[in-house]
């Protein structure tokens, strides 16, 4: 039997087909276009710079790493017992971060969701993605009254005069 690659180079792309293939953000974006959300990536003029952006949907997806993240009450975000203070202060302005990114993409109209790395275990991840499919669904029905329902206020009524409307109950 004949091995084109060395052990190492083999090794290699083990590695990095594995990277590839377990990279959270890479697992929602997948399932996302396999569903036909059309998306955009890391947009630079956007706060935080957001993993996914869906226009459409007026939409930013964060995938965030449990530990750098500081995802609350997660077993995968567990301080390490050493240098405890250093980590906690560098998370700690991570998390501060994160919450003004929210601020200025929330003051700019974005919805944002943040989709924890813990939540894309095998175990929940099809679960946690059909959430994430359910959640723009729903954002685009809410963005979807926004515009339009004000403009008629009764649907079935349309044809009435306007006046009409005031003595509705
Ligand atoms: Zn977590």
């Amino acid at each position: 039997m004949t091995d084109v690659h060395s052990k190492a180079t083999r090794s290699y792309n083990m590695a990095m087909i594995k990277s590839k293939n377990t990279k959270p953000e890479l697992i929602v974006r997948k399932y996302l276009f396999s569903k036909g959300f059309r998306y955009r990536l890391n947009v630079k003029d956007l706060a935080g710079k957001p993993d996914i952006v869906l226009p459409k949907y007026r939409t930013v997806i964060f995938v965030h790493g449990c530990f750098w993240h500081g995802h609350e009450e997660c077993k995968i975000a567990h301080i390490p017992q050493t240098r405890t203070d250093y980590w906690k202060n560098k998370i700690q302005k991570n998390i501060t971060r994160d919450l003004a990114n929210h601020q200025k993409l929330k003051k700019a109209g974005w919805n944002i969701m943040t989709i924890w790395e813990c939540q894309l275990k095998p175990q929940v991840r099809q679960q946690t993605l059909e959430g994430i499919e359910l959640l723009l669904q729903k954002t685009y029905l809410g963005l979807y009254k926004t515009y339009y329902i004000p403009a008629t206020p009764h649907l079935d009524q349309v044809a009435e005069p306007h006046d009409s409307y005031d003595s509705q109950p």
